[in-house]
């Protein structure tokens, strides 16, 4: 994993990402345990497209602040909670992005329509209880929907996304809504009769669901960290 400086440069990115390509704006964060630990590093309280390396913090599974200046995002509990639950789990992205919000509140599941949904073959279950994640009680509830998973759709609000580091969670969560929108395209093209959709089958899905692995993460992280560095704030 490289050193904690390394791990917060990826942090930093990693929250770029999700505004500039449209996951989040004002709200959203993106954190990564530091490994082998139960604390994670997660930045101060503004948008993501703002976070900066030099400036995060770090709390543990309690959502005590260890170190830092500054207050937390407000939904913190998502990734202390996440963390306790899944020692698996090295990434947590938490978004609000627009066509999977759609599915929630219309309430289509997410489904195997393009090779980007490939990676959640097993479903993404559903958090259907509007409103933030601000407390431990919460997060704990939200950790429990999410279970063994990779992502949890949250009603009306958002996902969240964990996978074994913080560039896989990125990568999935851009996949997850990339995967969306296009539902919500051919679902509105089908004119609003998903049995016309032709969603891949079980066998099918299998050919493209293992595309979280370290190879396709290498290049999608380069091209998506890459083009964060370049676009501008709030370009989406
Ligand atoms: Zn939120």
């Amino acid at each position: 994993m490289g050193t904690e400086q390394s791990l917060r440069n990826d942090v930093a990115a990693a929250n770029r990402i999700i505004e500039r390509f449209g996951l989040s704006n004002a709200f959203g964060h993106v954190s990564a345990r530091i490994p082998g630990t139960n604390t994670f590093i997660i930045p101060t309280r503004r948008s993501p497209g703002l976070a900066d390396a030099d400036n995060l913090l770090v709390l543990d599974t309690d959502g005590k602040i260890l170190s830092g200046e500054g207050t937390p995002n407000s939904e913190f509990w998502i990734h202390a909670r996440t963390y306790a639950a899944r020692p698996d789990v090295g990434g947590v992205v938490h978004a609000h992005p627009p066509a999977s919000i759609c599915l929630t509140q219309i309430g289509e599941p997410h489904r195997v329509v393009h090779n980007s949904g490939g990676p959640f073959i097993d479903g993404v279950p559903e958090y259907d209880r509007i409103g933030l994640i601000r407390s431990r009680e919460l997060g704990d509830l939200l950790a429990g929907r999410l279970g063994a998973g990779i992502a949890v759709m949250m009603r009306g609000h958002g996902f969240t996304t964990a996978h074994a580091d913080v560039r896989s969670a990125t990568v999935a969560a851009c996949y997850l809504e990339e995967s969306a929108a296009l539902q919500i395209r051919m679902l509105a093209a089908a004119g609003g009769d998903a049995g016309r959709i032709r969603t891949y089958t079980r066998a099918e899905a299998e050919v493209v669901h293992g595309q979280i692995n370290e190879n396709v993460v290498s290049r999608a992280w380069e091209y998506y960290s890459t083009a964060a560095a370049e676009l501008p704030l709030g370009c989406k």
